[in-house]
């Protein structure tokens, strides 16, 4: 267990390639014909999607304006297949570290094509910005739109309360950036009380939550308040989300393409112990070849 946490910290010295080659399960591929495939390929095992444009790595305000036209493709491409998906973005990607204002007019130019746009929930340093964009879009009579909480913070109860009036639309997850321990909850106890108390504070509001986790004590939890849709990641537990579907219960799966594939995948990877053993072991390997 040590060992896999030493590991685990060491995945940002492993080669690029070769973490292309572990994560590929969790990313659709770089085009957005690989998703529209994989879309396809899920909507036909009865899953709905949520398709995410990666691009947080971006550093200009044009990258910024190229991933939102890439959301005006993919909206393209939903329409054009008739495939059962939203989109998820990122804020970084549409240039909030750059500027709120021009994430801001991005954000709008995705909203304008009327389809239902989840904006993810990012590191602490983003956290108010975000609950900001959000409240001022529903403010404007944006109701397209959906906002992710993050049960590790300890901010998120109170976050809740203050969105309660807005009788938000939520994708509650664990949370998944490295945050200090006065800003997160650290035990998996901890954040799963958290998680549970996030979730019956949100369902009393009369919100519209989607519970997004392959922890199987909050499957149950969300079973047990019958919520209304359950959400995975590519790549995680595709067979549990097949059980759901099975018993009735609407799952979306959350599909990521693009060329800035780096990010996300070391995301995934780290939240997978036995696989950053493996990968360890292949970099090993192949350092020892060179
Ligand atoms: C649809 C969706 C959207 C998300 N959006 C956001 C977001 O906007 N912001 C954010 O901070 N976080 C987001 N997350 C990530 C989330 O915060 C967690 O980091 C992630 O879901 C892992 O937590 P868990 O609840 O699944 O529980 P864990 O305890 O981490 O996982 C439970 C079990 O699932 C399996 N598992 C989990 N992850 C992996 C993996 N990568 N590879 C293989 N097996 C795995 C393991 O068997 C593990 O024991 C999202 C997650 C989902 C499902």
């Amino acid at each position: 267990m040590f060992l896999d946490r030493a590991l685990v910290r060491l995945l940002p010295a492993v080669p690029k390639p070769v973490v292309q080659r572990f994560s590929s399960r969790y990313i659709a591929g770089s085009t957005l014909s690989d998703a529209v495939g994989v879309v396809r390929r899920l909507n036909a095992e009865g899953m709905l999607a949520t398709i995410d444009v990666l691009g947080e790595e971006i550093t200009h305000a044009d990258e910024a304006r190229a991933i939102a036209r890439a959301y005006l493709d993919v909206f393209d491409a939903i329409e054009r297949d008739g495939l059962d998906a939203n989109v998820s973005v990122k804020l970084t990607s549409l240039g909030l570290k750059l500027s709120y204002d021009l994430c801001k007019e991005n954000v709008l130019e995705v909203l304008a094509q009327g389809r239902f746009v989840r904006i993810d929930m990012e590191d602490s340093t983003t956290t108010d910005a975000t609950l900001r964009l959000y409240r001022e879009l529903r403010k404007a009579g944006h109701d397209n739109v959906g906002v992710v909480l993050q049960a590790y913070l300890r901010r998120t109860l109170d976050d809740v309360r203050a969105l309660a009036d807005l009788k938000p639309n939520v994708r509650l997850c664990k949370g998944i950036y490295v945050e200090p321990p006065s800003l997160a909850y650290r035990g998996a106890d901890s954040v799963r009380t958290s998680f549970v108390q996030c979730l019956d504070t949100l369902l009393e509001a009369g919100a519209y939550v989607a519970v997004a986790t392959h922890d199987e004590k909050l499957i149950a939890e969300a079973l047990r308040r019958d919520v209304p849709e359950l959400q995975m990641l590519l790549g995680v537990r595709e067979d549990r989300a097949r059980e759901l579907v099975a018993d009735g219960r609407r799952v979306r799966i959350y599909v990521p393409f693009g060329e800035q594939w780096y990010a996300y995948s070391l995301r995934r990877l780290q939240e997978n112990p036995a696989m950053a053993t493996t990968i360890a072991r292949a970099a090993v390997g192949r350092a020892l070849r060179l």
